[in-house]
């Protein structure tokens, strides 16, 4: 392997430097097959059989039960804030939402186009340091669904459990799909952007229950409808093949590591040593609140922004590249998802304990 950055980047962010390779070769002779892959029909044999075995490694991995079908789809998960309402709702139709951050509000604006929306919690006047504790909300009896964001990308929180209450939950698991076991059938609809955790941008993982297939209203656009795309196996029109192979190889590796519970376990390590980090100083400070702090992302503040700058461009010069927090709450974010390699993190660990005493 050529000597490689530590991309702390939150997406599209690391991948498996194996992955890397193989699609490199695979770009220009698909399997040795003279053709290259981004030049194969959607329709071919060969690509069928790259689909195919995607999907099959979505239902492995996650145990999908039999009553669900795996989408892959295209608009980014940005797409599903306004296709989730869109085919679930309808005039009279209501659902619950928790606003735990950017990504949330986002869906919640595009949800009010559709029905009568709840919010049954917010996290915003605290900039979005947590997440609820269930007794903190409550569903009503006659909302369709109870909407959450897993993992908050931005802020660093995550929930550790998913909601008990509501009759079925929708998540947004952009940025944790695939770093724990979950328990599907809680679940109507799950969607999440490849470009975190899964693969690079440009596909979109849904998994659905069958039965809301037909829940759509009838005026509903072709594209838009989850059962156009279920009727014909993600290949209504032309999907992001590219984007839909690297998948397939980013979960091939991943069931090589031993699955999402193998996974799981080392998310919680490498977390571990980075919050511990921040935990075992003065210098440097959690943004999310223990009990709702992510595995995924990881952020914190120095003492002032000045120090925070010169801390993301130091860390830069020695390969430690992409710690800059997003825009809205500034400071630091290290994004350390499945492919992120403890090494990575035990360098921004050392690096850490080298800066706080120069700059304190
Ligand atoms: C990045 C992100 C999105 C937006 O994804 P796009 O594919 O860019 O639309 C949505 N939700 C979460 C949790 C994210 O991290």
């Amino acid at each position: 392997m050529p000597e490689r950055i530590y991309n702390f980047s939150p997406g599209p962010a690391t991948l498996p430097y194996s992955v890397l390779e193989e699609a490199a070769k695979d770009i220009v002779n698909f399997k040795d097959k003279g053709i290259g892959l981004i030049e194969m029909s959607h329709r071919s044999k060969e690509f069928m059989a790259v689909a195919d075995e995607a999907e099959a490694l979505v239902r492995e991995l996650l145990a999908v039960p039999e009553n669900y079908k795996v989408l892959f789809l295209q608009g980014g998960a940005s797409s599903q804030f306004f296709m989730v309402p869109m085919n679930l709702l309808g005039s009279g139709k209501k659902a619950t939402y928790l606003n735990t951050g950017t990504w949330a509000k986002k869906a919640i604006k595009e949800a009010k186009f559709f029905g009568d929306i709840d919010v049954a919690y917010s996290s915003e006047e605290s900039s979005f340091n947590r997440v609820p504790e269930e007794e903190e909300y409550s569903v009503d009896a006659a909302s369709e669904y109870l909407y959450l964001c897993s993992n908050n990308t931005i802020y660093g929180t995550q929930f550790a459990s998913f909601p008990e209450k509501g009759k079925m939950l929708v998540c947004d698991m952009s940025s944790d799909i695939f770093s724990r076991p979950l328990d599907i059938s809680r679940f109507g609809i799950i969607f999440a952007g490849a470009q975190k955790n899964m693969g690079p941008a440009g596909v979109t993982l849904v998994i659905i229950r069958e039965d809301l297939l037909d829940a759509t209203p009838e005026n509903v656009p072709t594209m838009l409808r989850y059962k156009t795309h279920a009727d014909k196996g993600s290949m209504f029109n032309t999907p992001p093949t590219f984007a839909m192979y690297c998948v397939g190889r980013v979960l091939n590796w991943l069931k090589e590591q031993g699955g999402v519970a193998a996974l799981q376990k080392r998310n919680e390590h490498k977390a571990a040593l980075l919050y511990d980090a921040i935990d075992g100083s003065d210098f440097y400070r959690g943004h999310a609140e223990k009990a709702s702090r992510s595995l995924m992302n990881v952020t914190f503040n120095l003492p002032t922004p000045e120090l925070e700058a010169q801390f993301i461009a130091e860390a830069a010069a020695i390969g430690l590249d992409g710690l800059k927090g997003h825009r809205s709450i500034g400071g630091c974010r290290a994004s350390i998802y499945n492919a992120f390699p403890e090494e990575g993190v035990k360098k921004l660990v050392d690096f850490m304990a080298e800066f706080a005493p120069k700059n304190a």
